[in-house]
This record gives C-alpha cells, structure tokens and sequence, in this order.
C-alpha cells in the first residue's frame, strides 16, 4: 500500500488542489489527513469538502477542535484566535458535523498517525526536539509515527542502540531495527522556510518515505486571505514560508 500523508492545509483551497493534482500522477492508495484542515486559510469549507470526499482516514487537530468551542482560544496566538473567529462564523452545519465526528489518533497497517503527539495528544504539545522524541519513542508500540502540528518536516529515528537523532535522507529507507517519529510538514502553511506545500508518501510494502514539495498559486491565496480581511501576516508567511 502506498499512502499520502497529508498535514495542516488550514483553509489553503490551492495548496490542497496542487497536492492532490501530485497524489494523482503518483497514483497512491490511500490518503490519511493529520488534522488542521481548517483555521488561518480564507477557504475552510471547500477545504472540508474536498478532504472528507478524498481523505479515507482524516484526524482532528488544534485548529479543527477551536471553532467547536473545544479548546479555549487564550491557547492562541492573536493571528491565529482572529482566524479561528472569522472560521467559526463561517462553517456550514456539514463542516461543522463533520470536523464534530474526527478521531485525535489511529493506528494504521501498522503505524500510528496523530496530529501532535502519540499520548495525550489533546494536549497538543509538540514534537520538535530530540529530547522531545526520546519522551515520546516509549509512547507508541508501532515502529512509525506521524505526526504534523509544527508546520516543519522532520524525521528523527531511535536507533538499535537507543540513540535518537535527526535523519535527513529523501527517500528514507524505513530499516527493520529502528523506529521513527515523522513529521509530514503542512500543505497550507509550511513554516520552514520553503514556500511550497509539504506532504508525505510511504509505501509500505516496500518500507520507503519521501518528504515532498510542490509549488502551487500562492499569489492568488494570498489575495483571497486579503479579500477576506483576515490578517495580514496571513497572507505574508505564505511566501516566506514561515
Ligand atoms: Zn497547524
């Protein structure tokens, strides 16, 4: 099975439609979203739509929990409640059903997905650090998971000696002994200095893992967020990727 690993598209129409043009040539089997699908971006029930259509597995993140009322909004930076605000006015009662009905974690053919971390994941810490990773490694039995939440894609491997480091390779060869935390990145709003939507693909039968990065209309969600009146440095970061 080859699955696409989807992150963090918060609301981003052509972020999402540019991913999913690239799972369409690279023929994947399946498609599993991590959760933000909405928060920040100028197109959140669209972005739903075509998620709840494509997406076989689709997880609840912080973004999606906001507009519901199940999180308290002091949890947010100014940007971030003035989006979930302007979200929260405009999901449609099917949004709203939908995003109410979203798991916090699965296990999947063998590995787990979750949209911050494999415990107590409505906590919503995060995962970005190798002492982060060696908390978190004892957490899962699975040899794999993924996680989004930090907009920045990582991968950190525990070794058989127990040590935990950050790994580079593109594709990564998943090895038997070793076990992995992933961080696919975000489709609609990468903050690691690449402008481009992040995503992941894992085959798993052949134990492959690639990072991927496609361009798509930045220009134009940019002048929807500004038609929007969302704020500003919404639309700005998208460039900068940051
Ligand atoms: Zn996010």
């Amino acid at each position: 099975m080859k699955y696409a690993i989807i992150s963090d598209i918060h609301g981003n129409l052509e972020a999402l439609e540019s991913v999913l043009a690239e799972l369409e040539k690279r023929s994947v089997d399946s498609i599993l979203c991590l959760g933000d699908v909405v928060g920040y971006g100028p197109n959140p029930n669209e972005c739903l739509e075509l998620i709840k259509e494509k997406a076989e597995v689709t997880l609840a993140g912080n973004h999606d929990y906001a507009p519901l009322g199940k999180l308290d909004l002091s949890y947010f930076n100014p940007w971030a409640r003035n989006a979930i605000e302007w979200t929260r006015e405009r999901l449609t009662d099917v949004s709203i059903e939908f995003l109410l009905g979203l798991p916090l974690k699965q296990e999947i053919d063998g590995f787990t997905i979750v949209h911050s971390t494999p415990s107590e994941p409505q906590k919503w810490n995060y995962i970005i650090s190798i002492e982060d990773a060696q908390k978190y490694f004892p957490q899962f039995s699975n040899q794999v998971c993924f996680i989004g939440h930090s907009h920045v894609p990582i991968i950190i491997v525990l070794t058989e000696e127990g040590e935990c480091r950050f790994v580079q390779d593109n594709p990564l060869q998943i090895s038997e002994n070793r076990r992995y935390i992933i961080n696919v990145g975000s489709v609609g709003q990468p903050r690691d200095l690449n402008p481009k939507a992040s995503f992941g693909i894992y085959d798993e039968s052949a134990m492959l893992y690639e990072h991927v990065r496609v361009d798509y209309d930045i220009p134009e969600t940019q002048r929807k967020i500004r038609k929007a009146a969302l704020p500003e440095f919404l639309a700005e970061r998208l460039e900068l990727g940051q």
